[in-house]
């Protein structure tokens, strides 16, 4: 039976819709190859760190109790400092999450009377909490250890994107001033996210002026989608998540921070405690996990990225805005569609979590997630629970209704989740 039966005879997908999806793809042609090379420059960078760490066998023997002499904990940092082009690296299971990760980094390295400075605007929506500037009190935020923060809106270039205020920043930096915070990803936000060439500029720039500020790069969502990663260019540490692009949809939790060495020794102590730093730490058997999925890591981005060009393509022909446009380089793995609608919003997400694999069944409802403000939807039906390198969408409930679609371990599931979103928007009389 032909693809196009099939999936019209299994799946209920109108012909129209699959018509309409086989001219996104050659539309798509370019871009495909584009990502393509990306993706090999990646996988080839990933083969040589673990050839020249000398990965073996024994290294997926993780430990239990102190995990100490914990060889493959061990080596996965090293291979990621190689990988990401850095001193030293601090990859964890027990790093609970990006927003843990990111955390640690700040606390890490930041002491009452420093200042942090983001200058890519309002950071990602978990962050206000651990700045302070969010609603919770005396919860241990940046502001509760007298912390300063201060940040730099974005500002709209002659091209209607939003750009990094260069001069402000500059302006901004004081004598306090300790840390500079870039975010490379889109976030919650309807913007284009930053390539590594932006980033190289704004380090040059706050380096210039004060060549001991610290920058740090959330880096979530961001790896492998170019051919450097900002700690290649001057960025003092990154921090992600192993349920995002690094772990390749096989580890199973994690995060990591890779940076100079001094860094990653100030933030392992906080992670553990002063004086124990990275040598503690019982890998439970995940190690296999966390090499297995940078071993894909680069392959599973490169479909994440095919498919949210697909799915961006299949919008535009449908008449909906999207960001980044389908022909578009990417520098991070979402794609976010403006509906303007929450029917519509609720009904593609419905959708996407209709063409998973793992709870297809199940309808998503918008609900109060810990640390966002806003109710959010979260369509995803993954193996790794949360995991948003899976096929996943999500949309915090407020005006003007933008859904952010992200992952795909498999580019025909991507495929699949779209094409079942436009059914049930269709279905629902809102095409
Ligand atoms: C996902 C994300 C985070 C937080 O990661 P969690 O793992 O969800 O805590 C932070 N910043 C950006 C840009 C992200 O995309």
């Amino acid at each position: 039976m032909a693809i196009k039966d099939y999936l019209g005879k299994h799946f209920n997908i109108d012909s129209k819709y699959i018509d309409l999806a086989v001219k996104a793809e050659s539309d798509l042609i370019d871009a495909f190859s584009r990502f393509e090379n990306i993706k090999k420059h990646n996988q080839y960078k990933v083969f040589k760190a673990m050839q020249d760490l000398k990965l073996s066998e024994t290294h997926f023997i993780g430990s239990t109790g102190y995990g100490y002499g914990d060889k493959g904990r061990d080596v996965i940092d090293a291979i990621y400092a190689k990988v990401f082009g850095c001193e030293d690296a601090l990859v964890r299971t027990n790093i609970v999450s990006g927003t843990h990760a990111i955390s640690l980094a700040l606390f890490g390295i930041l002491r009452p009377g420093d200042e942090l400075l983001s200058i890519t605007g309002k950071p990602y929506d978990t962050l206000e909490e651990v700045i302070g500037t969010g609603v919770g009190n005396n919860n241990g935020s940046l502001a509760d250890f007298k912390i300063g923060y201060k940040q730099v809106d974005l500002v709209k270039n002659n091209d209607g994107n939003l750009e990094i205020d260069l001069n402000s920043v500059v302006e901004n930096i004081c004598d306090k001033t300790k840390m500079c915070f870039i975010q490379r990803s889109r976030g919650y936000e309807w913007r284009e996210s930053f390539s590594v060439d932006q980033i190289a500029d704004a380090v040059k720039a706050i380096k210039k002026i004060k060549d001991d500020i610290v920058i740090l790069v959330d880096n979530c969502y961001g790896e492998f989608t170019g051919i450097a990663e900002p700690t290649e260019v001057g960025a003092d540490i990154i921090a992600g998540s192993l349920i995002k692009n690094p772990g390749g949809g096989i580890a199973l939790a994690g995060g990591y921070i890779t940076g100079k060495e001094n860094c990653i020794r100030q933030i392992a102590c906080r992670l553990t405690s002063p004086g124990i730093g990275k040598e503690v730490g019982a890998s439970l058997g995940q190690n296999r996990n966390i090499l297995q999925g940078l071993y894909f890591a680069p392959h599973v981005v490169c479909e994440s990225m095919k498919g949210a060009a697909f799915c961006a393509r299949m919008m535009e022909l449908l008449g909906i805005e999207t960001m980044p446009s389908s022909m578009a380089k990417r520098n991070d793995i979402i794609q976010s569609i403006k509906f303007n609608d929450e029917k519509k919003l609720i009904a593609f997400c419905k959708g996407i979590q209709k063409g998973s694999v793992v709870d297809a069944f199940v309808v998503p409802y918008p609900w109060d997630m810990p640390g966002y403000a806003d109710p959010v939807i979260m369509a995803a039906g993954t193996f790794v629970q949360g995991a948003s390198i899976e096929l996943s969408a999500d949309a915090p409930i407020r005006e003007p209704y933008i859904a952010y679609v992200q992952g795909g371990l498999v580019y025909e599931s991507v495929k699949l989740g779209v094409l079942s979103a436009i059914q049930i928007m269709k279905e629902e009389n809102l095409l």
